[in-house]
């Protein structure tokens, strides 16, 4: 509970209407987009709307001085329980923050709020022909400030890197209420601690991101889809495998397992070839037709020599669209095939990715779960979900165990436990192990230098 004359003070700051503490907004403030358990219910006691910076920090000088946790929110599409308020106090949702402040076309930058949505960004610089290239599925409704604080990847990963490639500074207002700027337009900077790359991925346990600066490259000048089905995932995997062996890079290349393609294409009423049981999408850019058509027989010949049952390239920007809109939407797809599905985010070095999918594969036997997989399989990160109903008795401990091996499997070939999506509630357990007691050790004494309290998503990561 908040006393109600603090609630008073941040509603002068704010204004009545974002501060919301009635039981609806409180229950809506409550969960993201992980499959933590409703019960018991995060409720925050407070939702926080600030509008500017200035509100931002003064809200947070408010909550320093009164000992209130706060979390901060984007649009609540984290994966891990991230912006979800394990201790009450503030939830801080910068969803009125959505500006972009600045497009400097000369230095090939742009500045914009935390609240701003990825897929907005996008498309105000592709309107300059310059080009933002982190492209999470979620960027329809993510926001800058969630992706920076989770260094969130996307498809375009496996040839332009993930969000930290692209942030080149910050503002960032501190657990007391103190606002500070890292980095700036300068391509060289070694002023210092490099501060920026700190609060990249830090899940909003160690500041409240309100702006960020990207950097951004110039728009590729065309761009094609291909689509390659195969008899089984050995086959997807060692096609791009031997792709990248070969020096091809698309933008983009992802797989998808039976299950997967099924339950995508049957939403969409699309037809799959009998015995395809794979599916690799491929997106290829370049500057001219014969850039792309050059790639496009190269990757076609791979995909020949893997085995492929089919390959076709999108014949007009709806097509490659549609197939993107595939891979987009598997995720709520495979969803709606069990009541309940766990869905992690291993990453391994690419090498060893086809490795881990067999791994994955013999856990599944292991425990008798359907586990699909699908994922960013270009730059070795991989979302194995598990089906199941954790209604059934035993269910539950097969399905943790199931997670445990999954974990295990990763770190066996040299990967880690999360490539995108970090650690918020659900990967804590495994975390420590993952990194190291010293690493653990170093991170905490971080944290603590700059949320003495403690009161910054408090629960998240440890
Ligand atoms: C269908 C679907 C597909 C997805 N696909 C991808 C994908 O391809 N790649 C990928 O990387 N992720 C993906 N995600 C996960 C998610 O969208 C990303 O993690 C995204 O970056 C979260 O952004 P958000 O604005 O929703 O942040 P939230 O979920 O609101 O918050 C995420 C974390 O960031 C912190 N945070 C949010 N805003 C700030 C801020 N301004 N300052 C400090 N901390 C802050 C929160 O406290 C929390 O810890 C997907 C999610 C869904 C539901």
């Amino acid at each position: 509970m908040i006393a109600k004359h603090i609630v008073q003070k941040i509603r002068d700051v704010v204004g009545t209407d974002n501060a919301l503490d009635s039981e609806l907004d409180l229950f809506g403030y409550s969960y993201d987009s992980s499959f933590v358990p409703l019960v018991p219910l995060n409720k925050p006691d407070l939702v926080v709307r600030p509008f500017t910076t200035q509100e931002v920090s003064r809200v947070m000088a408010i909550a320093f001085e009164n000992d209130i946790p706060v979390t901060p929110r984007g649009a609540a599409s984290g994966r891990t329980g991230g912006s979800v308020p394990l201790k009450g106090g503030i939830s801080l949702s910068l969803d009125r923050m959505t500006k972009l402040v600045e497009l400097d076309e000369p230095n090939m930058m742009a500045t914009a709020e935390a609240g701003m949505r990825t897929v907005d960004l996008y498309n105000a610089c592709a309107a300059k022909g310059l080009f933002y290239p982190p492209d999470p599925a979620s960027w329809k409704f993510s926001t800058i400030g969630g992706n920076v604080a989770e260094n969130s990847g996307g498809m375009r990963a496996v040839k332009y890197g993930v969000t930290k490639n692209y942030v080149m500074g910050l503002e960032v207002v501190l657990a007391d209420g103190a606002v500070m700027q890292t980095g700036g337009k300068m391509i060289k900077n070694v002023t210092g601690y490099d501060l920026t790359s700190l609060f990249v991925g830090s899940e909003g346990t160690l500041g409240v991101i309100t702006r960020a600066l990207m950097r951004l490259i110039a728009m590729p000048k065309m761009r094609n889809s291909l689509q390659v089905m195969f008899p089984g995932l050995d086959e997807g995997c060692r096609m791009i495998h031997d792709m990248l062996q070969a020096g091809i890079v698309p933008a983009a290349s992802e797989i998808l397992d039976k299950t997967c393609l099924t339950v995508a294409t049957e939403k969409r009423k699309m037809k799959i070839p009998p015995g395809a049981a794979a599916a690799v999408i491929i997106e290829i850019d370049g500057d001219d037709e014969a850039a792309l058509e050059s790639q496009s027989n190269r990757i076609k010949a791979v995909a020949a020599s893997c085995g492929a049952i089919l390959f076709r390239a999108a014949s007009s920007r709806q097509e490659a669209d549609e197939l993107w809109a595939i891979r987009r939407g598997i995720s709520s797809a495979i969803a709606t095939l069990a009541p309940d599905h766990f869905s992690e985010d291993i990453s391994v070095p690419r090498d060893q990715f086809p490795e881990v999918v067999k791994l994955i594969q013999k856990i599944g036997e292991k425990y008798g779960l359907l586990i699909t997989v699908y994922g960013h399989a270009g730059d070795g990160n991989l979302h194995p979900s598990i089906l199941c109903d954790m209604s059934l008795p035993g269910e539950k401990e097969k399905v943790h165990q199931a997670i445990e091996d999954i974990f295990a499997a990763s770190l066996s070939v040299g990967g880690t436990l999360s490539g995108e999506h970090g650690i918020g509630i659900t990967k804590r357990p495994y975390f420590a192990h993952a990194v190291g007691d010293v690493a653990v050790r170093t991170m905490k004494a971080v944290k603590a230098a700059l949320d003495p309290k403690g009161l910054l998503n408090p629960g998240k990561i440890w």
